[in-house]
């Protein structure tokens, strides 16, 4: 039977690669999306992914969504966390709002996502978690303070969580994009783009949302079952750890 693997925000963007690449590895996939009905159905027509609706920032909603999920395909056996959103401001102009908005989705969604699969994957002795932090996470990114922070705490998430999965053969890693060609930053002015942006940007270009869908699919293989509590960078050279 072929593995499942649950992508949250894997209708848009880079998810959408990551759930493409997973059916294209083998696996059933299940496409999590928080609210745009119209790209969710454009998605599925064009892939015959399923896709469920629900925000990874509600925790019950996690719960019954990832029930729907096992009741069609089966346990999750991988969970990919990349659903995210920014909030973007300076931090004397950031509201407590746009705080909140942004831990609640890109740091607790992924508790929210990750506990209630968690007993699972204890039990059948096999998992991999794996979540989309940032380059931002690591370095830290002016006007993204509430980001920079949610991403940061992912990469201790995983980190922390990593040692309790091992022995239950789990793996839980965490990949750190650079700037990637999706709308997240296409939004971003043309010309700060062009002018400060991809000049900082050894190999000279944005990366390919594949380009991280191709890091999924090794690290949720049986060939990665060693690596774990990893941050996988990939970024153009932009940083190194
Ligand atoms: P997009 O904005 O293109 O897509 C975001 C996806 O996440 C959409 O499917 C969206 O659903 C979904 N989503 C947003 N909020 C929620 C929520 N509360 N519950 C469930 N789903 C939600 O983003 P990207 O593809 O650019 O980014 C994907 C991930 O990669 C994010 O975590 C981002 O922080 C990270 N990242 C991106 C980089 C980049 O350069 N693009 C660089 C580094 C990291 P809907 O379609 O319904 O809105």
């Amino acid at each position: 039977m072929a593995r499942v693997a649950l992508v949250t925000g894997g209708t848009r963007g880079i998810g959408a690669a990551i759930s493409v690449a997973l059916r294209d590895a083998g696996y059933q996939v299940a496409a999590n999306y928080a609210g745009n009905d119209a790209a969710a159905e454009a998605f599925s027509a064009d892939t015959g992914i399923k896709t469920y609706k629900w925000s990874v920032a509600d925790y019950d909603a996690c719960a019954d969504g990832i029930a729907r999920v096992e009741a069609d395909l089966g346990p999750v056996d991988v969970l990919v966390n990349n659903a995210g959103i920014t909030r973007d401001a300076m931090f004397h102009k950031m509201t407590p709002q746009q705080w909140k908005e942004v831990i609640d989705t890109n740091l607790t969604g992924v508790f929210n996502m990750t506990h209630p699969v968690w007993p699972g994957m204890r039990d059948r002795k096999f998992g991999r978690i794996i979540t989309i932090s940032s380059i931002n996470g690591q370095k830290g990114q002016a006007g993204q303070v509430n980001y920079s922070a949610a991403k940061a705490g992912d990469l201790g998430l995983t980190k922390a969580l990593a040692q309790e999965g091992a022995r239950a053969g789990i793996t839980v890693n965490a990949i750190c994009p650079g700037y990637i060609a999706t709308e997240m930053v296409r939004a971003i002015d043309e010309k700060v783009l062009n002018e400060r942006i991809i000049p900082q940007i050894p190999v000279g270009r944005l990366g390919e949302p594949e380009e991280i869908a191709r890091c999924v699919v090794f690290l949720a293989s049986e060939d990665a079952g060693f690596i774990t509590g990893a941050t996988l960078s990939a970024n153009g050279g932009q940083f190194f750890v």
